[in-house]
């Protein structure tokens, strides 16, 4: 099916755009190659209480290493797996490798009290997103709240009516709600007046020189106060120095994900910090 849509874009390109499209049908064959295979890896950060200093949280983040090209990060492969489709199953992979992780972690007394991955707006413009997490509930049978979905905030504008209904079929699954990337996409702001959301994430543009850089410490301010009062926590990417963490403590900023505390670790480093951290009390509750 690919081939023949490349055949019908190949006619009408000229020789130095067939080159270009050629190597794009051959990385994305080689993407479903290693969607298929066993080439992706779920990555984890953790995300910090600012005063407690617990790890409440990680966010899934995912790799591919490639056979040759070796380890390949997600901004040179998402956009063509959204462009061709192949983020739905990317995405279905990345569902259910959390699920499972959780799950293990879970039974091992390690799990911080949600995981979450990143959706694409393709996913979410589509029914099968919905079927798609039951499916890695049931399948791994833990509670939802477990699991929260990451959502860029420009994908929740792409089409409103579809996205809405998506996030409140979402929400009644009993899932954890974030907006990514908060701040940078065309929001209208009315997502949130419809659908509660659990978190906010700062974005890392307005993170990176908050203690110099007075509108962006601005606008961090006004995210933190506008998310609290729709009772919103609010995460800040991106923190890589103390003075940004002491900083963002100050403003009463919830939690903090970044290099300070750690990068994004495969999955047996991520549990060797999980266990070290010890800050995850064994969960009784199940
Ligand atoms: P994101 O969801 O906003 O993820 C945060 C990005 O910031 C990650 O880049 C992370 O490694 C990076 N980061 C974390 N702490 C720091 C820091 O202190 N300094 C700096 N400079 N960067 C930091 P990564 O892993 O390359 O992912 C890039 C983007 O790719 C993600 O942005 C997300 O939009 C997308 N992505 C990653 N995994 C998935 C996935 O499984 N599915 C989908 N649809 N998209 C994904
Ligand atoms: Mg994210
Ligand atoms: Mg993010
Ligand atoms: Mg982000």
């Amino acid at each position: 099916q690919a081939k023949q849509q490349g055949r019908g874009i190949l006619r009408f390109f000229s020789p130095e755009l067939t080159d270009r499209a050629k190597a794009r049908l051959a990385l994305e064959a080689e993407l479903r190659h290693a969607i298929e295979g066993d080439e992706l890896r779920l990555y984890y950060q953790p995300q910090t209480d600012l005063v407690s200093g617990e790890t409440v949280g990680l966010e899934g983040l995912v790799r591919w290493h490639h056979p040759e090209r070796g380890m390949i990060p997600p901004g040179d492969f998402i956009p063509l797996a959204e462009e061709s489709g192949l983020v739905v199953a990317l995405g279905d992979w990345v569902l259910h490798t959390a699920c499972r992780q959780i799950k293990t972690w879970l039974d091992a007394g390690l799990a911080p009290r949600r995981t979450a991955v990143n959706v694409s707006a393709v996913q979410l413009s589509r029914d099968h997103l919905i079927e798609s997490v039951k499916h890695a509930l049931r399948e791994t049978g833990i509670p939802p709240e477990r699991l929260e979905l990451e959502i860029t905030e420009s994908f929740v504008i792409a089409d409103r009516e579809q996205s809405f209904k998506a996030l409140a079929e979402l929400r009644a699954l009993g899932v954890r709600l974030s907006i990514d990337d908060f701040g940078t996409g065309y929001s209208s702001l009315a997502y949130l007046q419809h659908i509660e959301i659990h978190e906010l994430k700062i974005d890392i543009s307005f993170v990176r020189d908050v203690t110099t850089n007075t509108s962006n410490a601005s606008i961090v301010k006004a995210i933190i106060a506008l998310g609290h009062s729709l009772g919103s926590e609010i995460v800040a990417e991106g923190v890589e120095t103390q003075a940004q963490a002491d900083y963002l403590r100050a403003l009463h900023c919830d939690l903090m994900q970044g290099y300070l505390v750690s990068r994004p670790l495969p999955v047996e480093e991520i549990t060797r910090f999980l266990s070290r951290a010890g800050a995850t009390p064994r969960d009784t509750s199940r």
